[in-house]
């Protein structure tokens, strides 16, 4: 049987260390092993000897002030040992501004005044969230659902990355190799890398299936349970889920419609800072997994891996059309289908994408890349993110900027950030001109300011500008040239607007239909800008309901 995760105090103060092990034990003994250390040397001791033998650390609960060794340069110790494992700090109010800095530095997650009397206000519901973000991210080894795919197959990617963003747990297996190869041979039939095999728990097997097949057979919802709802909403990033919130508490009947999964492009990011309420940050899958367990508690349905195809007006409903032709009718909509990348237009990308040229998926293709040269492409802060979370694998990370440097477009902690890691080198005035290998990315051709240069680059990862996702809302609401939806009094004058009332505030051109986040013409693009459109969207639809 594999050993339960281990949650690691450490105190180099005898009576504290009981206190907290006691703490500890007390609340997590009967799913975590709880190890306690006397000093910073004994507990990195610890954590080499666990991970040899490939035991994982949930969570270290680390003293600052110990000789020799702070609490602070050992949690940095464990960070290449340990990368998943949540890290907190205990530290004395005279040393919050040190674990303010170590939030920055080596990504610590939270830190803990001393005394932490009573723990059940003071620590539990720190630990308790953190832990419940750790197993969310912890897969541990041959349970559950497996997916049998060659490394560089393009569906097989495809395939990781809506496990991963839907927090389905799984474990992924290559079928040319190790255990991957043995299970291939066992299959009738065989396995061909580049089609992927999924291996149900109950024994079942799904072969090279579509999103779609996979939602299904995992028991994610894809059929509307009710033929009328008052609320629809189209797409589930933050905007949508905001929304799905508020609709459902406030007592409307809500569905949310995702066409690939929850968290939109916010559930990409492998670090938020800046979202109110998060002083330690939170990964983009966290806050989606949050959002979403919100929206379903407060009742609203959400349908997966449906997509949004049309919506017509039935007066005084609306119709939503499913791109499999289901249609469902409601009284009011929501449009929060936000942008997606623009695609890296040069040679050799279109064949290599899946393969090694990824679209906004630093996070779940990361750990792939463990030792490798791996390529961020953009200047912006989705970019940045990615950059450091890669530095934690990578051996080296090619930033390729456009500019003269990343000041221009990424904010001041990311730049800071990025600046401070040795192995990530920022290649400005810099530009791919073409991406080479045969079933896999292996180099890229970069254009400079002094010549032309051959990069290894075993995953590119691309951010470069975004495009609001509206070409099935052609001749359906007003858009603006680039296609982001007009709302409010962009639609006031003209645009079919006929009413003797003025559009609402985030109102379409079509009455009903309200729109927030990205997708909306001049929003901000942020999450919390998107959220709190999403929470106004829902009070502008019960004004419109009322006038009915
Ligand atoms: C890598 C990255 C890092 C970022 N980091 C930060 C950050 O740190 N802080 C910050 O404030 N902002 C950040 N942003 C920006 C932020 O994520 C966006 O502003 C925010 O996600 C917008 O939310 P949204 O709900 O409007 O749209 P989106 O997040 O784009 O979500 C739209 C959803 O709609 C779905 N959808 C689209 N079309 C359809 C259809 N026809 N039918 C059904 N579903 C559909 C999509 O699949 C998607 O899930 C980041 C963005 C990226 C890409």
């Amino acid at each position: 049987m594999a050993a339960k995760p281990a949650i690691l105090a450490v105190d180099d103060d005898a009576p504290v260390l009981r206190a907290v092990e006691r703490d500890l034990r007390g609340r997590y003994a009967s799913e975590y092993r709880v190890i306690g250390a006397g000093s910073g040397n004994e507990a990195l001791e610890t954590v080499r000897e666990l991970t040899r033998r490939g035991d994982p650390v949930a969570l270290l609960v680390v003293d600052q002030r110990m000789p020799v060794m702070s609490g602070i340069e050992l949690l940095r110790e464990t960070l290449t040992l340990q990368p998943a494992a949540k890290r907190v700090l205990l530290t004395a109010y005279a040393d919050t501004d040190v674990a303010i800095r170590a939030i920055n530095d080596i990504g610590l997650d939270h830190y803990i005044l001393k005394p932490w009397d009573p723990p059940e206000e003071r620590l539990y519901p720190i630990l308790d969230d953190l832990l419940s973000d750790w197993l969310a991210a912890f897969r541990p080894a041959f349970e559950g659902l497996r997916l049998l795919a060659g490394r560089w197959a393009p569906r097989g990617h495809a395939i990781r990355d809506f496990l991963t963003r839907n927090q389905v747990p799984y474990t992924w297996l290559d079928p040319t190799e190790g255990d991957g190869a043995r299970i291939a041979e066992s299959l009738e039939g065989g396995a061909d890398a580049a089609a992927p095999v999924v291996l149900l728990p109950d024994g079942g097997v799904l072969r090279d299936p579509s999103n779609r097949d996979v939602a299904d057979a995992v028991g994610l919802s894809t059929h509307p349970a009710l033929p009328f709802y008052d609320l629809v909403i189209v797409g589930a990033g933050p905007a949508g889920l905001a929304a799905a919130v508020y609709g459902a508490s406030e007592g409307l009947k809500t569905l949310l419609v995702e066409r690939e999964a929850p968290g939109g492009q916010a559930g990409t990011t492998s670090r938020i800072e800046n979202y109110l309420g998060f002083p330690a940050g939170l990964t983009g899958a966290d806050l989606a997994r949050r959002a979403l367990a919100q929206a379903r508690r407060l009742g609203a349905e959400i349908l997966s891996s449906q997509d949004a195809a049309g919506i017509l007006r039935a007066d005084p409903y609306r119709t939503i059309v499913l791109g499999d032709g289901a249609e469902l009718s409601c009284q009011a909509a929501v449009v929060a289908t936000g942008v997606s990348y623009r695609r890296l237009e040069v040679p050799g990308a279109d064949a290599l994408s899946g393969a090694g040229v990824y679209y906004g998926a630093a996070t779940t293709e990361a750990l792939l890349y463990r030792d490798a040269e791996v390529g961020v492409i953009g200047s912006g802060n989705s970019a940045g993110q990615a950059a450091v979370h890669l530095a934690r694998f990578a051996s080296r990370v090619h930033v390729l900027v456009r500019g003269t440097g990343l000041a221009e477009s990424m904010s001041a902690y990311l730049v800071e950030q990025i600046g401070a890691l040795e192995n990530v080198e920022v290649h400005t005035e810099a530009s791919v001109a073409a991406v080479h290998g045969g079933d896999h990315l292996e180099r890229a051709t970069v254009d400079t300011r002094t010549g032309t240069v051959e990069l290894p680059m075993a995953a590119a990862f691309v951010f470069i500008g975004q495009q609001p996702r509206t070409a099935w809302l052609e001749g359906v609401v007003a858009r603006d040239d680039r296609g982001f939806v007009l709302t409010g009094t962009d639609v006031a004058n003209g645009h079919g607007w006929n009413l003797d009332r003025e559009p609402g505030l985030l109102e379409a051109s079509m009455p009903g239909v309200f729109v927030a986040g990205d997708v909306r013409h001049r929003s901000i693009k942020r999450i919390a800008s998107a959220v709190g459109e999403g929470a106004m969207a829902v009070a502008l639809v019960h004004g419109y309901l009322a006038e009915l």
